[in-house]
């Protein structure tokens, strides 16, 4: 492993939790949670592991999750636990009086029993898009799954505010397509937006950026309105490539106009214009937005060879935007998103932890890896992209692209908003600075009730009963400073 920059002292928290790789939205499904598992395989057998501080993913609570989904739609999508913690829930309770069950999870449990007595579970409702088409099926743990993703990316955002990391990582977010009561695009719950609220509570820019194929729409629309978040998207668009929004004069409503960046692209983007392009726009919107934090996206549906995405990315040239947003030096958290040839999805991942570490690691895939078979013929790091792949973006379209999006950032910095002096500490009203301190006292609590059985309900074999656990932060399981397991 070589070192590649000097600032490897940035502390890296990691949050992971085997149980979210296990869920299966089905067979024929293209999105393969599997693909977190693999990813972390490699994290760990490469070595990098060891050199951040690790949390435990625990599960979002349903009022954390309520700060930007409808009341109706988390309701809706909590009748999707497994029958295995409805019913150690229900054992909890009756063993017990409501008074040992910690305050913030009581809501939870009694939503957990309510269903389980209403026996009648809905497959389909067409008002929240769950379950009615093949891109958002209903399946078992569906919402523990959504709790897992949501609340490690909540806790990312934690750590950053704590201070703690300078960098987290939770590869198992990313999840940019869910709407306020919508799931849409193998999405359900937005993390990314739960994530960027919490730290709108002491933050007060916010820079959002997208490198997955697709167009950030969920997080775009939450955000559309306000200037206290610029999302900035790069994505292919046209001949009716999902979700078809994205345009390039997208670029936000009232106070946010301006404040929604979109980079619409054809197929067969390569690495040389994609990131020529990439820091012409980003190194203008810091300079322009002057963020306080980065929170990135990194979809992996960008590379080449994915099953969906158009894009002819390297690894290495994904990563490159993942080490040109480092470079700038302020907070970042990185996310998971897209990317369904799932062998390169890890690599991918793997990779770009190494660089949240500034490590570079080496080409041979780990022969100890137990995925080690799905990374032949060559069982390389970096596989070789498509060849003859015709990059339908001329330059003289991408360079008009750039001009368009300085000249809208030019809006910004001549805005004589662009100082914030106006813009009040809170932007959402139940978020003061009272809770601030609150807050931050939770990331230390313990308070933790083991969810024994449940890895039986989800059909997973050979793991610790320990790895999901009710309680109100992940849990710390390594400490990079003393290197020990806690
Ligand atoms: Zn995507």
């Amino acid at each position: 492993m070589i070192q590649t920059d000097s600032d490897s002292s940035k502390r890296v928290a990691y949050f992971y939790n085997r149980f979210i790789g296990k869920f299966q939205y089905g067979k024929e499904h293209p999105m393969k949670p599997k693909r977190i598992i693999m990813a972390h395989n490699l994290i760990v057998n490469y070595g990098l592991f060891r050199q951040m501080d690790v949390y435990l993913i625990r599960e979002a609570q349903l009022q954390e999750i309520g700060k930007f989904h409808d009341p109706d739609y988390i309701i809706y999508l909590s009748q999707f636990m497994s029958q295995n913690k409805i019913n150690f829930v229900k054992e909890y309770c009756s063993a017990n009086n409501e008074s040992v069950i910690p305050e913030n999870l009581l809501e939870e449990f009694k939503l957990i029993i309510k269903w389980s007595q209403q026996q009648k579970v809905k497959t389909e409702n067409s008002e929240f898009k769950v379950g009615d088409s093949p891109d958002n099926p209903t399946f078992s743990g569906l919402f523990s799954y959504c709790q897992l993703s949501s609340g490690a990316s909540i806790d990312c955002a934690h750590s950053i505010l704590t201070g703690q990391a300078d960098i987290a990582i939770n590869w198992s977010g990313g999840l940019h397509h869910a709407k306020k009561k919508e799931a849409s695009g193998f999405c359900y719950i937005n993390d990314i937006v739960l994530c960027i609220l919490e730290l709108l509570r002491v933050y007060v820019r916010v820079l959002y950026v997208d490198i997955d194929c697709h167009h950030g729409d969920g997080v775009e629309e939450a955000f559309y309105l306000t200037n206290r978040v610029m999302t900035l998207s790069f994505h292919q668009y046209g001949d009716d490539f999902y979700p078809g929004t994205g345009q390039l004069n997208s670029v936000g409503v009232g106070v946010g106009r301006y404040y929604s960046v979109n980079v619409p692209m054809k197929p067969g983007m390569s690495d040389q214009p994609y990131i020529e392009m990439f820091k012409k726009i980003t190194s203008r919107v810091m300079q322009v937005y002057r963020p306080d934090c980065i929170v990135m996206q990194c979809g992996a549906d960008s590379l080449s060879l994915d099953k969906l995405g158009g894009f002819n990315l390297s690894i290495k040239g994904h990563g490159a935007c993942v080490e040109y947003m480092k470079s700038f030096g302020i907070p970042m958290i990185l996310l998971g998103g897209g990317g369904y040839t799932i062998q390169n999805v890890s690599r991918c991942w793997a990779y770009e932890t190494g660089i949240a570490l500034g490590q570079q690691i080496d080409q041979a895939i780990p022969s100890n890896d137990i995925y080690y078979d799905y990374y032949s013929p060559d069982y390389l790091l970096h596989f070789p992209i498509k060849q003859n792949v015709e990059n339908r973006n001329k330059t003289e379209d991408l360079n008009k692209i750039v001009a368009t999006v300085y000249d809208y950032l030019s809006h910004i910095e001549n805005a004589p908003g662009i100082h914030f002096h106006d813009v009040p500490f809170s932007f959402y009203p139940d978020m003061d600075e009272e809770n601030e301190d609150e807050n931050k006292e939770q990331m230390d609590q313990k308070q933790e009730v083991s969810l024994n059985e449940l890895e039986q309900e989800l059909g997973i074999s050979n793991s610790s009963k320990n790895e999901i656990s009710v309680q109100s932060n992940s849990r710390k399981i390594y400490s990079k400073s003393q290197q020990q397991d806690l």
